[in-house]
């Protein structure tokens, strides 16, 4: 195993760092008259259920993760999105224009931007054909200044599973941070490296409720760590990231659970049968094994047929640009409406 100590490893100004103190997290204990925080107390055009600042540390939501995935509530960060994680992880531990980052092309776009706009460097080792980190080239490409590496399992826009015992050995060999990105576990029968987070004092997992949780348009994101990692990303993030809006229907969403379980299992159903049905079409050259909610599709000219689909009102994504992705589509499975839109249209496509 590595050794990784938190107190080492991010930027000196982080762990100096006093953080914002808000109102509301400055006050504990019972109140009924809140005169702290230059709200309007009257009532609002609205009405008042938005009217006060949302809880900072949004422990409600916490307290119930905690209970669904059987980790303290010390090891849980909450984000605007997973995106929001991803550049508060850059920006606590590389210095710009010093430090840099590795990613595993072709993978989620980003982690490199996030970078870029921090000024730090991008490191990019290519997969291996089967779509898996390259071990070697990953150790090979690091340095005393990559501060972490971004895996994504199963990975977008691939749609695989990353090999557990490859991830392992990351973890073991890897000196920086390793950010495990689990935005599709959900639709996966691999379970979430979560409970192994004990063992692994620089692994991050990043999680989201935009995929198989269904709100996307919330904005809700959760990284899991150690909680010394979680305590000093605690001190970057803008105090209120997360609206009450949000924590309220994320919490709703989550107690939920049963009926997403049902969702992600129908879901699933489509994305195989959608797998099947693109099979038979001769302009389909290849199916990539899929353990996520969307299938990556090889075509024999992916700018023609996703041209042609727009021009019917179907929008998949080209990712004919990403390294080993030529002429690739990337399909989300919808419902069984959708999909069979989708198929009815691809039937009167001939390229
Ligand atoms: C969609 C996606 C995210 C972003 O999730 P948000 O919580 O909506 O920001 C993160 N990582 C991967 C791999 C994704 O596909």
């Amino acid at each position: 195993m590595t050794t990784f100590n938190p107190a080492q490893f991010f930027r000196k100004n982080i762990l100096e760092l006093q953080p914002y103190s808000s109102a509301r997290s400055e006050f504990t204990g019972a109140a009924t008259v809140f005169l702290d925080a230059n709200e309007n107390n009257m009532n609002a055009a609205i009405g008042n259920s938005y009217s006060r600042y949302p809880d900072p540390l949004q422990r409600t939501l916490k307290q119930q993760l905690s209970a669904m995935k059987k980790i303290a509530v010390e090891n849980i960060l909450i984000t605007n999105g997973s995106d929001e994680a991803i550049d508060l992880l850059i920006r606590a531990a590389c210095i710009p224009g010093t430090d840099n980052v590795l990613i595993c092309p072709p993978t989620y776009g980003m982690y490199e931007v996030a970078a870029r706009i921090n000024d730090v460097e991008v490191r990019e080792v290519l997969m291996t054909k089967d779509f898996q980190p390259d071990i070697e080239q990953v150790l090979q490409a690091a340095d005393e200044q990559t501060k972490m590496l971004f895996i994504c399992s199963p990975n977008n826009p691939t749609g695989n599973l990353i090999k557990p015992e490859l991830i392992k050995t990351l973890l073991d060999t890897f000196k920086g941070l390793v950010v495990l990105d689990e935005a599709y576990i959900d639709f996966s029968l691999q379970d979430s490296w979560i409970s192994r987070l004990g063992q692994y004092p620089n692994l991050v997992i990043l999680q989201t409720l935009s995929k198989a949780w269904g709100i996307a348009g919330l904005r809700v994101g959760i990284a899991y760590a150690s909680a010394s990692i979680i305590s000093i990303l605690h001190k970057l993030k803008p105090p209120y990231n997360v609206n009450e809006a949000s924590q309220q229907l994320a919490l709703q969403a989550l107690r939920n659970n049963s009926k997403t379980e049902g969702q992600v299992a129908n879901i699933i159903h489509e994305r195989n049968l959608l797998a099947e049905r693109l099979k038979a079409f001769s302009f389909v050259t290849e199916i990539f094994p899929s353990d996520a909610n969307f299938l990556l599709v090889r075509v024999n000219d992916a700018g023609n047929i996703y041209q042609y689909l727009l021009e019917k009102g179907i929008v998949v994504r080209n990712r004919s640009s990403q390294l080993l992705c030529e002429n690739c589509l990337r399909i989300t499975a919808g419902t069984a409406a959708e999909n069979e839109l989708l198929l009815k249209q691809l039937e009167t496509f001939n390229g």
